[in-house]
């Protein structure tokens, strides 16, 4: 299929649009003045009329054909006119394809935080809830989920600490790599040489980053340590190091360490985590059916991840989330709700729930098709109503590119046990001050309203370019900040 554009630069945004409906499939791209003759294609062309412009959208596919046109000011901004493109190509797509995506024509990772900021911009939820249904397509029940995580989020963000930040320590190493997995995650056996210089170095970056935590009279509102996963390497020194610099005698609201894979998990980094004040772990079943969990390159058992979660009860933990996903390979709607269950049965403070996401990095992606868009979407149906019906309350969202059916990843928890990192980080209202490789730093402020400082997402390259990397931080912190 080809992605035709005439006139205007907005290919990028009707890409994502496209993918909405045609999640796996690679595209050609035309900017011929006329759509090609003879393929499917999918056509925005923009053309000048008068002191106004004439857009026209037309998509041929599956031996249909749409159109549909419209005039626009000469002097439209790009966010409107992604908006008018869509407005004309989304029903043509629905039309012909039979199909209604249920966030409808938001393409955008934070839907939650778009509903927010419409309800700040109309002066009121129940007009931006209206958008989301009639100018954006939202299906009702994605509107209602997205208007009930920001009921629960509020108060989260309205106790947030004036000047606060949040930490983020990034430990980009698990004992082998999962199959499906996408992130900066290197495996212990191949690059384990790496560890010592790691350690390294991010004593010194968190030193840096202490300093200007109180050079500048910030106040650390929560710590996370993620991956990877954290518990692959020995992290007593890391762990003293934060517990010394950013919590001994600071009210933070929350000390994460993602434990992650269960195979990870021992009596001993457990103690350590007690030992310097972590408040909560993630332990990732992912799924509780051996066979599925054998398919996804996890070298760990249902009864693994059962036995890792009572160790860590038994060891005083009384906030552990737990994440699962919907559509892995060789998983079944039936296999779903059985790792649910059982979820529910041992009772964690959270649980959230991912639906895969097929991208490039994953050794999945050259192999798999998508996950089944209608199983995806029972699978998600059965942990919402499941979880609600638990006690707990659905408290953050987020979206990816090439997930499955197109939905979402929700944390749901307890109440009083929402992790207020992840709600902050999500909402983007908060200092996010990273350390270690592929931590990003963020920093409320500038232009945008967030700006986000380059990163260096791979070890190897972050140890070789350390004393450059952390001048630049500096500097560009200093800049934000001061
Ligand atoms: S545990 Fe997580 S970060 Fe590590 S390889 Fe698996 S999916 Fe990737």
């Amino acid at each position: 299929m080809v992605i035709h554009t005439y006139g205007h630069s907005r290919t990028y945004e009707m890409e994502a649009l496209l993918k909405l409906f045609r999640p796996a499939e690679k595209f050609a791209f035309s900017a011929e003045p006329q759509p090609p003759a003879e393929e499917e294609y999918f056509s925005a062309v923009l053309l000048p009329e008068g002191d106004a412009q004439r857009l026209i959208c037309r998509i041929r596919l599956s031996g249909q054909e749409r159109s549909g046109e419209k005039m626009l000011p000469a002097d439209i901004p790009n966010n409107l006119l992604d908006r008018e493109i869509s407005g004309l190509l989304y029903p043509q797509l629905c039309e012909v394809t039979g199909l209604h995506p249920a966030w409808g024509m938001l393409t955008g990772i934070r839907p939650v935080n778009l509903l927010r900021k419409f309800a700040a911009r109309t002066g009121s939820l129940a007009q931006a809830m209206d958008d989301f249904r009639n100018i954006w397509h939202v299906s009702e029940e994605k509107t209602q989920l997205a208007a009930d995580i920001l009921a629960v989020q509020q108060p989260i963000l309205n106790a947030a600490p004036k000047n606060g930040v949040g930490i983020y320590l990034s430990v980009p190493f698990c004992p082998t790599r999962c199959k499906y997995c996408s992130f900066v995650s290197n495996s212990v056996a191949q690059m384990g040489r790496l560890i010592p210089e790691y350690y390294k170095c991010i004593a010194v970056e968190q030193r840096l980053v202490s300093d200007i935590v109180g050079e500048f009279g910030l106040t650390v509102d929560s710590i996370y340590i993620g991956g990877g996963t954290p518990t692959s390497i020995d992290l007593y020194q890391p762990l003293d190091w934060l517990h010394s610099n950013f919590v001994t005698g600071r009210p933070i609201r929350e000390f994460t360490v993602e434990a992650g894979r269960p195979d990870t998990i021992t009596r001993e980094n457990l103690s350590y985590l007690r030992q310097f004040g972590v408040t909560r772990i993630s332990v990732n079943p992912q799924s509780f059916q051996d066979h599925v969990l054998k398919a996804a390159g996890r070298p760990h058992t249902a009864q693994d991840a059962v036995d890792k979660f009572l160790l860590a009860r038994e060891m005083g933990f009384d906030n552990i989330n737990m994440d699962f996903i919907a559509g892995l390979p060789a998983d079944t709607v039936h296999g779903f709700r059985e790792s649910i269950d059982r979820a529910v049965e041992l009772d964690p403070e959270s649980i959230t729930v991912h639906c895969l996401a097929l991208k490039k990095a994953a050794d999945f992606y050259q192999s798999l098709a998508m996950p089944d868009a209608e199983a995806v979407s029972e699978m998600v149906d059965y942990a919402y109503k499941t979880l609600t019906a638990a006690g707990y309350r659905p408290y953050y969202l987020y979206r990816q590119k090439n997930m499955a059916a197109n939905l979402e990843n929700v944390g749901y928890a307890k109440p009083g046990f929402e992790s207020p990192y992840n709600v902050m980080m999500m909402d983007d209202s908060q200092t996010i001050l990273g350390i270690g490789a592929g931590a990003s730093t963020k920093v409320l402020g500038g232009k945008r309203g967030i700006e986000r400082l380059t990163e260096c997402k791979y070890p190897y390259d972050y140890l070789a370019r350390f004393d450059e990397l952390m001048q630049e931080k500096e500097r560009q912190l200093r800049a934000l900040l001061g």
